[in-house]
């Protein structure tokens, strides 16, 4: 492959077309220094921001989808030319489902970061009250990947705007100008100086943002660079959130309907090009069922044009990166060599230069095989068999990933059955691969695949520090546990671990006459 196509490593980097070798635009490397000043001047956005009223954020994170749907056709159009996927592909997978994440958030965020009661069991009875108030953090940066470089890092941006922080965004070093698009997006909504800014370069410029200290950092990347941010980020005891990689198995019982599951088979282990972190990457069937459902996939992946993503009829754009391809030939290969059968595909696709690698479809797949336990980000799909249940739910956990997974069957009591014996962060039943755009729902690994939750409430919740405040409505009496302690004091202690800690009130009512008695010995010093 042409140099063109590499990343260079000079004080710019030069983004090109995966697809063509063109180049798409240069942006500088931000230096660690550049990095600490854009945090600085984060927070100083922050200071105000925090004290904006939620109308004022919607307003501003509604006023950013108009500007997106002024410009969508341009948008994805960058997105494909930057990623390689197809323009359609960048509206239906992208654009549309941050729109309505963003509508979503706008709409619901201050009613889900409304202040809480909280019921506090026997406490009440003493008169205290307690609620939870949610504080924005501060500096939220973010650090994503390159596969979906819209609609995961603009999601977490509304998100965090919404919870009331500044954002500082790394783009991925192979999509920095649609990250870019990102601070313009905001920036013509009329966003107020620096609270969302971006910062281009590779992995030092985001280890630098690491090392300036913001208040959370939100990471979607590879199981090797989220340990190192991990460990750099403890070193301010920063929190992260971790969205890693993916081993996603599909298992398809006798009984599903063949014809569906076969198209979302080849949906979900090809669309951009197998690079989803929830594509299928292992697709388990039934034995009775495989050589029909192998059949139907193969016919299928047969029809699939692939191409430059501009073309409308193409389905299957290009990769994202030399890097990404070679270790889909190293993984076909191996394949190969452990005596797995090549139905369809299995090269580089000669036919377009540019980074394609055709859509395979393998067979013989079996977990002992490393390209079935290593995330192969490309479009492959193997297949291997089962018997039963059980072995389908063993074979489907052997993994260290644990994102996604989808079971097919028409019986739904055992698809529910068996989704609960998946171990990942998201199952689905008849339904495959999209859950990340259903930004109303928690988005996050189990095992290897991640920590903590991007979207849905649990992912808000990620984006606010929680705090409780604890009202002592009657404050008239000391508390009885307080200073000076003597044997009465001793014997009330007692009563709280026998009577008050049982929850009870009706055991709690013996206790009552003795609190009296520590109380009057307090309240007499
Ligand atoms: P990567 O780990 O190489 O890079 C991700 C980001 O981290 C990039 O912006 C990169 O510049 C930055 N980075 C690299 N080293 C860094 C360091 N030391 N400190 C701070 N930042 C650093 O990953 P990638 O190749 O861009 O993405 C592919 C991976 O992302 C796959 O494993 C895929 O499964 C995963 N992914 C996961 C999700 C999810 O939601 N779980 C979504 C999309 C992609």
């Amino acid at each position: 492959m042409s140099a063109a196509l590499e990343v260079k490593h000079t004080d710019e980097i030069i983004s090109v077309n995966p697809a063509t070798g063109a180049e798409v635009g240069r942006v500088p490397r931000v230096s660690p220094g550049d990095v600490r000043g854009t945090v600085e001047r984060s927070r100083a956005a922050f200071s105000s921001w925090k004290n904006t009223s939620f109308a004022a954020r919607r307003a501003l994170v509604m006023r950013a989808r108009e500007v997106i749907l002024s410009e969508m056709d341009e948008i994805a159009h960058l997105i494909s030319a930057e990623s390689g996927k197809p323009f359609g592909e960048a509206i239906a997978m992208e654009i549309a489902p941050v729109l309505d994440l963003m509508q979503y958030f706008a709409r619901n965020a201050e009613k889900m970061l409304r202040p809480a009661r909280i019921g506090i069991g026997l406490y009440a009875l003493l008169g205290r009250s307690s609620k939870i108030v949610y504080h924005p953090l501060g500096v939220v940066g973010i650090i994503p990947a390159w596969n979906y470089p819209l609609s995961i890092p603009l999601g977490e941006t509304a998100m965090a705007l919404m919870a009331g922080n500044s954002v500082v965004i790394k783009p991925s070093e192979l999509t920095p100008l649609v990250g870019l698009k990102i601070g313009e997006i905001f920036e013509k909504a009329g966003a107020p100086r620096d609270l969302v800014q971006v910062v281009t370069g590779d992995g030092r410029t985001g280890a630098a943002l690491v090392d300036a200290a913001p208040e959370k950092i939100m990471f979607t990347g590879s199981v090797a660079t989220g340990k190192k941010i991990a460990e750099a980020a403890a070193k301010n005891l920063t929190s992260v959130v971790l969205e890693l990689g993916g081993k996603d198995p599909m298992i398809v019982f006798e009984d599903a309907n063949l014809e569906l599951a076969a198209g979302a088979a080849v949906w979900g282990a090809f669309c951009n090009a197998g690079q989803s972190c929830s594509s299928v990457e292992r697709l388990y069937v039934q034995e009775g069922a495989a050589e029909k459902l192998t059949e139907k996939i193969v016919e299928m992946t047969r029809n699939l044009v692939q191409g430059s993503g501009e073309n409308e009829n193409v389905s299957i754009g290009a990769m994202s990166s030399e890097k990404q391809l070679r270790i889909v030939e190293n993984h076909v290969e191996d394949f190969k060599k452990q005596g797995a059968k090549i139905e369809i595909g299995g090269h580089k696709s000669e036919a377009l230069d540019g980074l394609f690698y055709e859509p395979t479809v393998i067979t013989g797949a079996k977990n002992e095989m490393l390209a079935m336990q290593e995330e192969t980000f490309g479009p492959t799909l193997p297949i291997a068999t089962f018997k039963t249940e059980d072995e389908a739910v063993r074979l489907a956990n052997d993994s260290e990933f644990g994102l996604t997974a989808s079971v097919w069957t028409r019986d739904l009591a055992k698809g529910k059955r068996v989704a609960e014996k998946i171990e990942a962060g998201s199952v689905c039943v008849n339904e495959v691969l999209y859950t990340h755009g259903i930004g109303q729902t928690p988005w996050g690994g189990f095992k290897n695949s991640g920590r903590g939750r991007t979207h849905g409430r649990e992912g808000l919740m990620e984006l606010v520090q929680p705090q409780h405040i604890h009202i002592n409505n009657l404050a008239v009496l000391p508390d009885a546990w307080w200073l000076p302690y003597s044997p009465e004091a001793v014997k009330t202690f007692r009563g709280f671990a026998k009577y008050f800690a049982s929850g009870s009130v009706v055991k709690t009512t013996r206790l009552l006459p003795q609190l009296w008695k520590r109380i009057r010995e307090l309240r007499k010093r």
